[in-house]
């Protein structure tokens, strides 16, 4: 899982399934089907964390799902970005960067909405504990989120 990393990506954020993420308290910015084909396609699906920031506002941390895309019938994964921040508003249409530096776990069923927010619960606290250490968060740094505003695409 930690071959590819860190993985830079930027694209749009797009309307989502509905799975109610955000009715959960963990809103998750879905990236197109176009930014999703672009990942390695051996990239292990799981639960990630990193850096993100949206246009060319701050960067805070973030946990990040590659899961299985249930719109395609989980032929196509689906990449979404839950950044620990709390925004004033929706930001569909507006481009997200993100790096990924590390990963934290496989995909799992749940047998409960509780058992599932609490997972969630303690991935962004992980997260926040392992961003905090110096190899993750150099990346916070990264020339990747000053780039002039208009330069979109990836970085490798
Ligand atoms: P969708 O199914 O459309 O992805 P979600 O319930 O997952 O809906 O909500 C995602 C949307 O919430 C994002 O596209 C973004 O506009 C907004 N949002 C607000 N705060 C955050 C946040 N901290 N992290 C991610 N998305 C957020
Ligand atoms: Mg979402």
């Amino acid at each position: 899982a930690m071959r590819h990393l860190p993985y830079f990506c930027r694209g749009e954020v797009v309307k989502g399934f509905g799975r109610g993420s955000k009715e959960l308290g963990i809103p998750t910015a879905n990236f197109s089907e176009e930014v999703v084909e672009s990942f390695p396609s051996d990239i292990s699906t799981g639960i990630y964390y990193g850096w993100a920031c949206v246009g060319n506002g701050d960067v805070h941390k973030m946990v990040l799902s590659i899961g299985w895309n249930p719109f395609y019938k989980n032929i196509k994964k689906s990449v979404e970005t839950h950044i620990i921040h709390t925004y004033k508003e929706d930001f569909y249409g507006e481009i997200l960067s993100i790096v990924i530096t590390g990963y934290i776990r496989p995909e799992k069923n749940f047998d409960s909405l509780d058992a599932l927010i609490s997972a969630i619960q303690e991935d962004i606290e992980e997260a926040k504990r392992q961003l905090d250490l110096p190899e993750h968060l150099k990346l916070k740094e990264d020339n990747f989120f000053h780039l002039p505003a208009g330069k979109i695409g990836n970085h490798h």
